[in-house]
């Protein structure tokens, strides 16, 4: 049997964030195929309650780290705990969120340790993989848009362990909870003193998101065909309409239109709405990635071989100050 497929449970002022709850549902799925059991590690002060929650979601055992010192997130401190942990129950994969957290403390935890780290995949598997005559049984299989997202790359570690892996909020699918479901937590000691506590956390200051495009049922997404003044204009009316958030492809971000909370995508957000409404959005694989698991696709284009046709439910087109004020018009009817 192998190791366990450890999840690093990542949480925020208390609360454990929803990524690590998606990497739980799916180390369950990896731990199945295995054989293995998945474990968390939890490092933070007073999250005791909290800790039930990833049972709930597949997970079978927490490691629970507890220190007053450790209630806000410090690079130095979570990494050596992370480290201690990893090398005293030895998992066999371990997965991070993809968060400013997770790629501070990962990269640090591998470089330690002297094991693969693959950044944000967008799927993992189990399987096996042949290098020259030898095949490596039961690998994990890190699979990720590589070279500008030209190539989907698959990334195996076999001979350093554990293998390590990235993935952003929102990619891997949330089981639905079991809350009959429970979890052993076992506290172990913390092994740092005072002098591995280099920063000190003093304020958090919150900047409120102009946008909560993850929970987002209904989305209107401007692309570069939708990104004149009129046509933006006509976007935040449809959306607003719907009752929807505003989404956008990353140019239309970068030429400064809308801000970064509404981009989608491979460097934005992922997204699985019921409705995805890409207006003007050529559908490039980096945008591609972002909402193509979105329950239902309309694509309005003026180009017929729009590669966004290729994945959109509903299809139309034509010109978006053209289309969109008559979907307003006809929704107002309705
Ligand atoms: C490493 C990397 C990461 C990236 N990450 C992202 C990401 O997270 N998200 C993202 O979106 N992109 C990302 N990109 C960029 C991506 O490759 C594309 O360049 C981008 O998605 C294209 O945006 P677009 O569809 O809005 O623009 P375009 O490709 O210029 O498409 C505009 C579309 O609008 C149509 N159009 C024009 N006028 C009209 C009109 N009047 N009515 C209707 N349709 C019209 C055109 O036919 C065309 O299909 C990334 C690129 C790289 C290299």
């Amino acid at each position: 049997m192998s190791g366990p497929v450890m999840v690093f449970i990542e949480q925020n002022e208390g609360k454990i964030t929803d990524v690590s709850l998606e990497l739980v549902s799916e180390a369950r799925l990896l731990a199945d195929k295995l054989g293995a059991c998945v474990s968390g590690i939890a490092i933070g002060f007073e999250l005791k309650n909290e800790l039930e929650k990833p049972g709930h979601y597949g997970c079978d055992k927490i490691h629970y780290i507890e220190d007053r010192r450790l209630a806000h997130f410090t690079s130095v401190p979570y990494a050596k705990c992370m480290v201690n942990i990893i090398k005293k129950y030895e998992p066999s994969i371990v997965l991070y969120g993809a968060t400013t957290t997770g790629r501070d403390i990962a990269p640090r935890i591998a470089s330690e340790l002297g094991c693969g780290l693959t950044a944000d995949c967008t799927k993992l598997e189990i399987g096996s993989h042949k290098i020259k005559n030898k095949t490596y049984e039961n690998t994990l299989l890190q699979i990720r848009p590589a070279f500008g997202g030209n190539i989907v790359a698959t990334i195996v570690s076999p001979e350093s362990f554990p293998s390590m892996a990235t993935v952003r909020e929102g990619v891997m699918k949330i089981a639905v909870p079991d809350t009959s479901k429970s979890v052993e937590i076992t506290d172990e000691p913390c092994p740092l003193h005072d002098d591995d506590f280099l920063t000190e956390v003093i304020e958090i200051i919150r900047k409120e998101k102009n946008c909560n495009l993850k929970n987002a049922k209904i989305i209107v997404a401007a692309g570069m065909g939708a990104s004149s003044s009129e046509s933006l204009s006509n976007i935040k009316e449809l959306a607003h309409v719907l009752g929807g958030e505003i989404g956008s492809s990353r140019p239309v971000v970068d030429a400064g239109l809308l801000e970064k909370d509404h981009q989608v995508g491979q460097t934005g957000v992922t997204v699985r709405p019921n409705l995805y409404i890409a207006c003007g959005i050529s559908g490039q694989i980096q945008h591609r990635a972002g909402m193509m698991e979105s329950k239902r696709i309309i694509a309005i284009n003026s180009d017929p071989d729009a590669p966004i046709f290729q994945i959109a439910h509903y299809g139309i087109v034509g010109d978006i100050n053209e289309i969109i004020p008559k979907m307003i018009k006809a929704y107002h009817a309705l």
